[in-house]
């Protein structure tokens, strides 16, 4: 199971613009931001999509 909380860096299916996989969520709600690890920018996503667009939880 991909179980992940505030903190976690996770890997994405989709890399970032900048070509990073992996991002810390910052903010856990019915949206969940991440910030990517690479560039440092972070984006909003509903929890179903971010669900979806996981890959795999790489630390908790
Ligand atoms: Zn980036």
């Amino acid at each position: 199971m991909n179980e992940y909380e505030l903190n976690s860096i996770v890997e994405m299916k989709k890399p970032h613009a900048c070509g990073e996989k992996q991002f810390k969520v910052i903010r856990l709600g019915a949206d969940i931001r991440i910030k990517c690890e690479g560039c440092g920018r972070s984006v909003m996503i509903p929890r179903q999509d971010f669900n979806k667009k996981l890959k795999k939880v790489i630390q908790k």
